[in-house]
């Protein structure tokens, strides 16, 4: 076990990620890798590799000046299992230490061992911000930076804050036990395996194992059953706050809640979503048919004393309030309010059952023919209750052991816009490639049968680049490169929500027309000028194509570089330099971007998150 520097009892350790403490204001903030050490009396935290066990102490915190420990929401940051260490300083000012997990497990292992080590500080607070500083405001209750922390700390964890119990004794310590985590459910979920519960909205579990981090065995608290459900349709109850209401859309942007309530098409059908401009503020969308089919998007205000209000007539102390009143009375909205009568969609279930990538394929059920790409057919099915997509895998396109070796590594990547992998059926020929289903198909048709629509609608074709863009950050975060990022490689679901595809496959084909840049099949036209050279492929050629994929969608489809050949658009990018021209209706702001992602030189690129960044300055 490593040391701590001083010969200090190590508790704790392992590598997770830290958010930059952003001492420089001008800088945006990032996140690194560091070794994590818990000691009795410090949480230190070192960079360094895992192999050659050198390390350099970057920093450390006293745990005798720790206010709180707490769980930060998620979608403040983009990323899943934060935790927050919140202390005072040696110069006395309070600082806010934001940690990420790799999985949820572990983040409660180290709030549950934080908690007790911390539990007798007469410094605990016992009220925290369950966000972050956004510019120079918190998100989560828009208050300055001075403000004092608006949630109130639920972790008791049988020692309520205020009333310590004596410290544990390093026996007790050792066999401290996890907190009974209470979830609820968002949606309902129907059971597809015999092992599995059957989840209603807005009931209650505790969970009972959640050592796979997708799937977790819960007991319903009311019924008593016992059984596996999908651990990303259900949130803790102590961080449940407005996502317990089905108009409550998180994060989505002005575009998602404009086609959701489109759909609907009910006069009065509302969402609350946070504020895409304003960090810690909260929108209010709304759907009227008055003069012609639309949606208004109205900021719910918070006066000097705290109240929410959307119009000086109707102020309230929570949203929930406030919404209960205006759909009573609509007080300076065209209309009453109406919540949505289908709810927020349901996320992709992810995969059949817990870590079993490998299908038999007597439990598929081969409907329609999709398409077919690259690699073979493509098939609609049904896995158990579930629809799935099945790519049958041409023989001899792949090599197939490393694929399957990989394929293990895929179906752990998880994002809601990344096309989920939910196995293969590698026993027989040819493979299966067993993908969640999209009612939509790929974005390319979608963009050349909607062109009509869709050109010019700049709002809408900015999302859908966003929507890339995230899938993209998250496979970067991942260290994974896609390779064959187009949008004939992307998808578009039932609800207009657009996903990644076939990330990774590209490595594995074995076909000299597809592999090598002189190639046939080779997709040249979203090829990074290293690529062409030196087949040198990394994250920062998936943006080079990014910015070629940004410059279909803005064009509805269009073939990069017309008519050219291969071996003109090769001369035309290696030597001569030149990038694709503007699509006729795109903004200057836009197209900005993707001459970024064109940048000669690799590491001048954006990162796909400094991408969404630019994309929300906007
Ligand atoms: P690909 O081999 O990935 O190029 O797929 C060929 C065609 O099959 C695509 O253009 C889509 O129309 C369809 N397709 C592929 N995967 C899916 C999926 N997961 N859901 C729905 N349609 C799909």
């Amino acid at each position: 076990m490593a040391g701590t520097g001083k010969n200090e009892e190590v508790l704790k350790e392992s590598f997770m990620t830290k958010r930059s403490q952003n001492k420089r204001a001008f800088t945006h903030p990032n996140w690194k890798e560091r070794w994590f050490v818990l000691s009795p009396e410090n949480l230190i935290y070192y960079d360094g590799d895992k192999q050659s066990g050198r390390r350099k102490e970057r920093g450390r915190v006293k745990l005798s000046q720790v206010v709180a420990v707490e769980c930060v929401d998620t979608e403040v940051f983009h990323r899943d299992w934060v935790f927050q260490l919140c202390y005072n300083s040696e110069e006395n000012e309070q600082i806010v230490l934001y940690i990420a997990a790799a999985t949820s497990q572990e983040r409660d292992q180290w709030l549950d061992h934080l908690r007790r080590l911390v539990a007798q500080n007469p410094c605990l607070s016992d009220h925290y911000h369950n966000g972050c500083i956004k510019g120079n405001q918190w998100t989560c209750c828009k208050g300055g930076k001075d403000v004092s922390a608006c949630t109130r700390v639920t972790w008791t964890n049988n020692n309520p804050v205020g009333q310590p119990t004596p410290s544990p004794t390093p026996d007790a310590r050792s066999e401290m036990m996890p907190q009974r985590k209470v979830v609820v459910a968002l949606y309902d979920y129907n059971a597809i395996d015999p092992g599995d519960i059957p989840l209603r909205k807005h009931e209650e579990f505790e969970v009972i194992e959640d050592t796979q981090e997708y799937w977790w065995k819960m007991k319903n608290l009311q019924t008593g059953v016992e059984g596996f459900a999908p651990s990303n349709y259900v949130r803790e109850k102590e961080t449940l706050g407005l996502h317990q209401y089905d108009w409550y859309l998180g994060d989505a942007t002005r575009q998602r809640a404009e086609v959701f309530l489109m759909q609907q098409e009910r006069e009065g059908c509302f969402v609350v979503r946070n504020s895409t401009t304003n960090s810690g503020i909260y929108t209010l969308s709304l759907f009227s048919k008055r003069s012609h089919p639309q949606v208004k998007h109205y900021h719910i205000k918070k006066d000097a004393e705290g109240n929410y209000y959307l119009s000086h007539n109707i102020k309230c102390q929570t949203i929930p309030d406030l919404i209960f009143r205006h759909q009573h009375n609509p007080a300076g909205l065209p209309v009453r309010l109406r919540p949505p009568t289908h709810g927020r969609h349901a996320p992709t279930i992810p995969g059949p059952h817990p870590d079993k990538w490998e299908i038999d394929p007597n439990e598929l059920n081969l409907l329609e023919e999709l398409g077919s790409g690259q690699f073979g057919v493509v098939r609609h099915g049904k896995l158990r209750n579930l629809d799935v997509a099945v790519k049958m895998m041409k023989e001899g396109t792949m090599s197939e052991n490393d694929f399957i070796e990989e394929a293990q590594v895929m179906t752990k990547l998880r994002h809601p816009n990344l096309v989920q992998l939910y196995g293969v059926c590698s026993m027989y020929r040819p493979i299966y490639i067993v993908t969640e289903y999209l009612k939509n198909g790929s974005l390319l048709n979608y963009l050349r049968s909607k062109d009509k629509v869709l050109l010019n609608n700049n709002e809408i074709l900015l999302d859908m680049c966003l929507q890339v863009c995230e899938g993209m950050a998250y496979l970067e975060r991942q260290k994974f490169i896609h390779r064959d990022l187009a949008a004939r490689n992307c998808l578009v679901g039932a609800h207009g929500e657009i996903k990644v595809g076939d990330f990774g496959l590209a490595r594995h084909v074995v076909d000299d027309e597809y592999t090598g840049s002189g190639g046939a099949k080779f997709p040249i036209k979203w090829a990074a000028p290293e690529v062409l050279n030196f087949m040198r492929f990394s994250s920062k050629s998936d943006v080079w194509a990014y910015g070629v994929l940004m410059w279909e969608v803005f064009s509805c489809g269009k073939m990069p570089y017309g008519k050219a050949k291969n071996t003109e658009v090769v001369e035309m990018v290696v030597q001569k330099g030149c990038v694709l021209d503007k699509p006729r209706f795109c903004p200057d702001n836009v197209y900005n971007v993707m001459r970024k992602c064109w940048d000669r030189t690799p590491e001048m690129r954006p990162a796909f998150s400094d991408i969404i960044r630019i994309f929300q300055d906007e």
